[in-house]
């Protein structure tokens, strides 16, 4: 990580030679992400029983949910204490004018859970009608095994088998893909460093600190503060999630780190039956790191643009709307920027043709790879720390990794 920083503030654009290291490693990461998700998600719903399945299920999303809401007020005090602002200049360019506002229209996207085309959800990358399928796959998977006529269960057996071989499998080519990760690393945040530049970092400095602070208070306070509840040694939980972080780093996609997620729930000790389900879960809706960026960069957006602070009122839309656009927002780069749309609109901050409101926006653009970088480590940590709680709290965690 360092050398690629280095690498990239010193060699600027010229750097860019050395992306194609980088997208070797995402490129691999994904190809691998659908059939774990698929494979894990079968052999995890097929070995337990659909209660509870329900009772995990409930306990993961609650707290994805609860951390969360948190990360937006941990964001909107940041913002709140350090007031991150740029004095605008009379010709601000404004790039990001005209920018589409999607509407978020909340029966559509809960029927859109269930799949119409299974294959098309998978090929189009879309998680959560796969983990549907899956679910409901593996649920009728384990029916079948307990079939009380003989072909039946031997059917069902033989298709179990198969979905652990691949999801072993599928475990050990993480495990190869893994050893290509410092190169991979390196190369990425060099690329990234190289295009912003020192400069770029500079003018921004304050919002990037506001931002990383609420990151980082984020980590220690809420992950590692309900680990330590339950029991846990936040320590022993960062051996094993810095694998995580480090990849949602460079990677800037929770979809795409996925295979190392899991790997490092697996580490830790926490059953499939938990990880093979909240991880994907986790991946799509659990978006800690992009609701602390989304309540810092909109005080940022309304200070530079009207020079007022946020009222209460607002406050409170800011922190709804947030939280359930982290449920929204996908697990791809630069998603939560086009989030941030959304939550501006929600508090009145429209984005029109060279308006102040479009400069601020386009500044907070302009620097999306940092901000991205570090939102997506700390979905990723989020996910694998409200995993080992829930794991912890169902009895699904082995505790012996954690006193070794
Ligand atoms: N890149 C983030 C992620 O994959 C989403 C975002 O842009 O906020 O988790």
């Amino acid at each position: 990580m360092a050398l690629g920083i280095t690498l990239g503030l010193v060699f600027g654009k010229s750097i860019a030679w050395i992306k194609p290291f980088g997208d070797l490693f995402i490129r691999l990461l994904k190809m691998i992400v659908m059939p774990i998700i698929i494979s894990t998600l079968i052999t995890g719903a097929a070995s337990i029983s659909p209660v509870k399945l329900g009772k995990i299920g409930a306990r993961v999303v609650v707290l994805y949910l609860l951390t969360s809401a948190f990360a937006v007020c941990i964001g909107l005090a940041a913002g709140a204490i350090f007031k991150p602002h740029v004095v605008l200049e009379g010709a601000a360019v404004a790039s990001a004018a005209g920018k589409e506002v999607a509407k978020l229209n909340i029966s559509q996207t809960l029927l859109n859970i269930v799949p119409t085309n299974w294959f098309a959800s998978v090929t189009t990358d879309s998680v959560l009608p796969v983990i549907f399928f899956s679910i409901l796959f593996g649920i009728g998977l384990s029916y079948l095994c307990e079939s009380k006529k003989e072909h039946m269960a031997e059917n069902g057996k033989l298709i179990l088998s198969f979905c652990e071989g691949v999801s072993e499998l599928m475990v050990n080519m993480t495990g190869a893909i893994m050893q290509y990760a410092p190169i991979g690393v390196c190369a990425l945040l060099a690329n990234a460093f190289g295009g912003i530049g020192l400069k770029g970092l500079s003018g921004m400095g304050m919002a990037v600190f506001t931002v990383f602070l609420g990151y980082a208070v984020h980590i220690v306070i809420v992950y590692f503060g309900l680990i330590a509840l339950c029991g846990l040694n936040p320590l022993r939980f960062w051996r094993d999630a810095k694998d995580a972080f480090i990849t949602g780093f460079v990677s800037r996609s929770s979809y795409g780190t996925v295979p190392v997620t899991m790997q490092a729930c697996e580490r830790m000790g926490v059953s499939k039956e938990v990880y093979s389900f909240s991880i994907p879960l986790g991946a799509t809706i659990n978006m800690d790191g992009t609701a602390i960026y989304q309540g810092v960069c909109v005080t940022f957006i309304m200070l530079t643009a009207t020079g007022a602070m946020l009222t209460p009122a607002q406050i409170g839309t800011v922190i709804l709307t947030a939280t359930l656009m982290s449920i929204g927002t996908a697990g791809v780069p630069g998603a939560g920027a086009i989030m941030l749309l959304m939550v501006m609109e929600s508090v009145g901050l429209k984005v029109d043709q060279g308006s102040a409101v479009a400069a601020a926006y386009a500044m907070i653009l302009g620097l999306d790879a940092i901000f991205d970088m570090g939102r997506t480590a700390l979905n990723v940590t989020g996910d694998a720390a409200c995993t080992a709680i829930v794991a912890k709290s169902v009895g699904l965690l082995d505790m012996g990794k954690w006193n070794s």
